[in-house]
């Protein structure tokens, strides 16, 4: 009698994980036994997915959600991801097969609807998406592993998606990250180019953002930058709110900004940009094109730790100015 053919079961495990990741540079540590702790049931990856862990991570504290993400929850086994990103970037190698991260795809760019669990690897990082945003540490270290992985699955920067995009079940992970521009890095990871050097001042973030108390705080808005926002009558003084950042060296920089819209704000708000060779002014409408990065342009800035961008309250026009988030990248 002819053999039934076994039905065909892609067990398959991704023991390079480790050797990929060192390979493109990112810290790594293995978790035990990774090799073997997994879920049971089907991985055939063909993409790498982002989420965040919901835990507040720090310095002191950098990865809060490792034991879960190891173990897993009473409603849901471990493993819970192939990897958790702590606060210094640092990849915490937990498995190299089955996860449950995922849930199920409803599909999203080339990942088809499906067992998303089969069908991504999934790097959990340690932010709590709510009124902490990912480190500039863990965003560089998860678009070069997430390059170094694609890479070696045959794959483009299409194929990395955050959770929300697949889950079909309404998360909001990875928080505060524009997936788009996510994708055009790991690109250009995989095109052997550096990511370049970026940092985010929030109005929230410690010891980076400064306002007087004439400048109220609101939740207003849902398509503000983190947990809430700055905002203030237009006056004819000086009454700045100001963003510092660590520059790591005098150069051209691209200023970004975001800013909630309403149509009571200002059509006119100065952003005040400090070059090597003085400030210059930007004027944006805060009506439109709000809850995305826009770019004020690409200046000279000088190296060191300061105050490099403002809003100013000084416009003509009438409606309240905003202060939410700043990004500078080196171009
Ligand atoms: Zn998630």
């Amino acid at each position: 009698m002819p053999r039934r053919p076994a039905r065909r079961v892609l067990m398959a495990t991704i023991p390079w994980l480790v050797d990929v990741l060192r390979g493109a540079g990112v810290q790594v540590v293995v978790e035990g036994d990774w090799l073997n702790r997994m879920r049971p049931g089907s991985f055939d990856p063909i993409g790498v997915l982002w989420h965040h862990t919901a835990s507040t991570s720090s310095a002191s504290n950098p990865h809060p959600a490792l034991g879960i993400c190891i173990n897993g929850r009473s409603d849901l086994a471990g493993p819970l991801c192939q990897a958790l990103v702590d606060y210094n970037g640092v990849f915490h190698v937990i498995s190299a097969g089955r996860c449950n991260h995922a849930g199920v795809s409803g599909g999203s760019g080339p990942i088809p609807a499906g067992d998303g669990n089969t069908l991504m690897i999934g790097w959990e990082i340690d932010y709590n998406g709510v009124d902490q945003q990912m480190t500039t540490a863990q965003y560089n270290a998860s678009i070069a592993a997430t390059a170094a992985v694609l890479t070696r699955l045959g794959r483009d920067s299409s194929y990395a998606r955050g959770h929300r995009e697949t889950s079909t079940t309404g998360k909001i992970d990875p928080s505060f990250i524009d997936l788009n521009v996510m994708r055009a890095d790991v690109a250009a990871k995989m095109a052997g180019g550096s990511t370049a050097w970026s940092s985010i001042v929030d109005n929230m973030t410690s010891g980076r953002f400064t306002a007087s108390a004439n400048w109220g705080v609101s939740t207003f808005s849902t398509q503000r930058y983190g947990a809430d926002y700055r905002y203030a009558d237009p006056v004819a003084a000086s009454d700045p709110a100001w963003y510092r950042f660590n520059v790591p060296a005098t150069g051209t920089y691209r200023v970004e900004a975001w800013w909630p819209t309403n149509s009571g704000y200002n059509s006119a708000t100065p952003y005040i940009v400090a070059t090597t060779t003085g400030n210059r002014t930007v004027y944006v409408d805060q009506r439109a094109t709000g809850g995305q990065w826009r770019v004020l342009g690409t200046f000279t800035v000088p190296a060191g730790d300061a105050n490099r961008v403002a809003v100013s309250r000084w416009s003509n026009a009438t409606g309240l100015v905003i202060a939410d988030a700043v990004r500078l990248t080196r171009v």
